[in-house]
């Protein structure tokens, strides 16, 4: 009776300890997580692991920061510990596929950290932007788990420098990503070498149709987990938005970091394209503060060592783009800043979702000018919330000048007439503000001009970015060989 007693005690003290024992994974493993500080597992860990280790297939809706990696990486591990014998020469057991490299690098890390020191595991990064020389000299050894991004990984295969046939176990994590970067064809090349005899478990943050159409091609019967509804953003989360010109957005910006309230002690700054992330760094650097970029035209090691540096607290200001930044799990960052708003609203879920974390508290701010007003509206419907507004919030849209407004006295951009003396003349070329119109050739005929075509340019750079299909296809409009011929014929009529 005492030993009974004593025993269920026991049990629910190591259970109170660590509960992820009860979800059937190996004690080496539990010693391991224990060791790490994991004791307790997450949403998609609980629902996750005890299915992936009776050898289902999954299908995981779950953002980076709900633990997802070690949903997947822990079951892996305890199959791996079930195998006799050493990996053969030129195979991996596992396949972990992700979309970055930085997110590649961080499951590498994690997956090394669930298998601790006592289990002897044997893993290797494939990635590309860097040397593969060590990546084919380990895999030539054999290996227990590869994580690779797709496109160096199909070209290691296609160089014969690895086999997938003995793979059992192949993840495809931020599915949604790999798809969005067009890594469709290599990961059905890579999943139609590793054949039928495997589980397959794929993870996204969204569940859109061409993710759906992927899982239901590799996954057989596969159980769903949830960690997080489709669009919902992580409650503790403050959000807000300031409204600001877009050329305003640097005063503002800066406003903010040198404001104590504010408490901006590391922050990640999301920029919409690679040269706008440069600018917002070097206009940061300017304005006397330390921040590091990262984006796709940075080699893997100044990627690298801009996130160990703001790891470590050395760099306080992170300014990246999206695809760079999926994946960073740095601890601690106190803000997110959408410099600009994306254009595809889930990227703002992936973005705010970089603080936060673990059940942290982190402030979301968005600086958005009038031409961001429809892609604030996007966000909002897709996280179904309203989000709080301040600064100029009469902010109108640059959107065209109607017709008549342009030639008001003193309308902006108006042309210079007996109506509106003080307008400026535009330099030739120049940019109309909100909008430019095209010149349209008046035809001979006498009849109206045609509809001029509307193109829209960019406030900094002046370089089109929308406007209808071919306002800025630059096409000639006469192929050389016309041109002749109209000269010729020209000429012959003058002779
Ligand atoms: P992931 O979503 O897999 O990128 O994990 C996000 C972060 O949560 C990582 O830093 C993990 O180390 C951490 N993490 C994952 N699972 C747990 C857990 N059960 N308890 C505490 N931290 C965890």
């Amino acid at each position: 009776m005492r030993q009974g007693a004593c025993a269920v005690s026991r049990n629910m003290k190591d259970k109170s300890l660590n509960d992820f024992i009860s979800l059937g994974l190996p004690s080496l493993i539990t010693d391991s997580l224990t060791a790490g500080g994991f004791t307790e597992p997450t949403k998609i860990q609980s629902q996750a692991i005890p299915k992936l280790l009776e050898g289902r297939d999954m299908l995981g809706i779950a953002q980076t920061g709900s633990g997802k990696t070690a949903a997947f990486g822990l079951p892996i591990l305890a199959g791996i510990l079930g195998l006799t014998g050493r990996p053969r020469p030129m195979t991996t057991r596992a396949l972990i596929l992700a979309p970055t490299r930085e997110l590649a690098v961080q499951i590498d890390e994690n997956i090394r950290k669930f298998a601790g020191s006592k289990m002897k595991l044997d893993t290797v990064l494939v990635l590309g932007g860097v040397s593969r020389y060590h990546q084919v000299g380990k895999i030539a050894k054999g290996v227990d788990v590869v994580v690779a991004t797709p496109g160096r990984l199909k070209d290691l295969m296609d160089d014969n420098k690895i086999r997938l046939n003995e793979t059992r176990w192949l993840v495809l994590d931020e599915a949604d990503r790999m798809l969005d970067m067009g890594f469709i064809a290599p990961v059905r090349a890579i999943a139609k070498q590793i054949g039928l005899r495997r589980q397959t478990m794929l993870f996204s943050a969204t569940m859109a149709p061409e993710v759906e159409d992927l899982a239901k091609t590799l996954l057989k019967d596969p159980i769903k987990v949830e960690a997080a509804p489709q669009g919902s953003t992580v409650v503790k989360i403050d959000q807000r938005v300031i409204m600001s010109g877009s050329k305003a957005k640097r005063g503002v910006l800066n406003d903010l970091l040198a404001d104590e309230k504010e408490g901006m002690e590391r922050v990640i700054i999301f920029s919409r394209t690679k040269h706008g992330a440069d600018r917002v760094a070097k206009n940061l650097a300017i304005d006397g503060h330390e921040a590091a970029a990262i984006h796709g035209n940075k080699s893997q090691n100044a990627r690298q060592a801009a996130l160990k540096g703001f790891a470590n607290g050395s760099v306080r200001i992170l300014v990246a783009t999206d695809i760079a930044a999926r994946g960073i799990d740095v601890t601690g960052i106190t803000h997110v800043v959408n410099y600009e708003l994306p254009d595809d609203p889930e990227n703002y879920v992936h973005r705010i979702g970089r603080t936060g974390r673990n059940g942290a508290s982190g402030i979301a701010i968005t600086l958005c000018d009038g031409t961001e007003k429809s892609k604030l509206r996007d966000v909002e419907r897709l996280i179904r919330r309203t989000l709080p507004v301040s600064g100029d919030v009469n902010l109108v849209e640059e959107a065209p000048v109607p017709r008549g407004a342009r030639n008001a006295p003193g309308a902006p951009g108006g042309a210079r007439t007996a109506r509106n003396p003080k307008a400026k003349p535009r330099k030739f070329n120049s940019p109309r503000p909100g909008g430019e119109r095209t010149k349209a050739a008046a035809p001979a005929n006498g009849e109206r001009p045609a509809q001029a075509k509307m193109v829209r340019r960019d406030s900094e750079t002046g370089k089109v970015i929308g406007g209808k299909p071919g306002a800025k296809s630059g096409k000639p409009r006469w192929t050389k060989g016309q041109r002749d011929a109209g000269r010729a014929r020209r000429a012959s009529a003058s002779a």
